[in-house]
């Protein structure tokens, strides 16, 4: 019996990065996954690759900004799979300016995409678990959601700190329901995200030297953790963060 058979699991942002491997990992583990994302070469391709490994894995187009598009998303699922019983808030973008370099337009793009994407999911998705019996959701947010650094992106730190208390939020306002939901703060992951850092050997020196365990993390080691919240072995766990940072935060 594998930890999520039966289970039904909607990983935003997932055609690559950390959302891939976590899809990877469900499906090994049984879930049906379904993943929504707005790189649909890259997502067809995932799909593609997860089922011929055995997985059942289906790739849709979702903008997490648009509200339709969660309705027909999460239509699609239900009429595929019958179910939602795991949502991961993990589609995002960064911006690293400072607070007078930040255009409203940029500090409304990153907002829309981190922060009013897990609104929308969560809202759009609560309403379905509930009809099913419960469910858990686990929002990506970051260090950055925790706490700042003259260096950390405005509009970013911002947006990951909405998640974290969305997250709080939606854990007390739908524990009755039978919904456990938390976040996830990892530090610096070996990602695109990163590239801007891993592709700069001067950049990743420094960033390297801020981190305790000395390297960046892996996306799996992210992953690891987000099964961990999403499966019933984190049953009696709502409304609390896990930092995966190497040590930064401990400092
Ligand atoms: P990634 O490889 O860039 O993955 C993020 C995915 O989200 C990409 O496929 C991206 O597409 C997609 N996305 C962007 N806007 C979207 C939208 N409007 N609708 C649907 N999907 C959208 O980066 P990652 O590192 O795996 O990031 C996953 C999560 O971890 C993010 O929430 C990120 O903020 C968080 N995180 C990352 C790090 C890190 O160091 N990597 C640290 C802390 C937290 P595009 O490539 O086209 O934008």
């Amino acid at each position: 019996m594998h930890r999520f058979s039966d289970k039904v699991v909607f990983i935003s942002g997932g055609a690559k990065g950390q959302g891939a491997v976590e899809a990877k990992m469900f499906g090994s583990e049984n879930a049906k996954v379904i993943i929504g994302d707005i790189l649909d070469d890259s997502g067809k391709a995932l799909e593609k690759e997860l089922n011929s490994l055995g997985i059942n894995c289906t790739y849709l187009h979702l903008d997490v900004t648009n509200e339709s598009e969660w309705e027909a998303a999460y239509a699609q699922a239900l009429s595929k799979y019958s179910g939602l019983d795991i949502l991961i808030n993990n589609a995002g973008i960064v911006s690293r300016a400072s607070i007078t370099e930040t255009s409203l337009d940029e500090w409304e793009k990153v907002l829309s995409v981190n922060a009013t994407g897990s609104f929308l999911g969560t809202k759009l998705g609560v309403p379905i678990m509930k009809d099913l019996g419960g469910g858990s959701i686990v929002n990506i947010s970051s260090t950055g959601g925790l706490v700042s650094s003259p260096t950390l992106g405005a509009a970013y730190a911002s947006s990951k700190a909405a998640m974290h208390l969305l997250t709080k939020t939606t854990a007390l306002q739908y524990a009755n329901d039978n919904i456990r939901c938390n976040s996830v703060h990892p530090g610096p992951i070996d990602t695109d995200m990163l590239s801007e850092i891993t592709n700069n050997s001067d950049l990743l020196k420094k960033y390297q030297e801020k981190i305790p365990l000395g390297r960046l993390g892996r996306p799996e080691e992210v992953a690891h953790a987000v099964l961990f919240l999403a499966s019933d072995e984190a049953s009696f766990i709502t409304g609390t963060e896990l930092i995966i940072d190497g040590g930064m935060l401990a400092q």
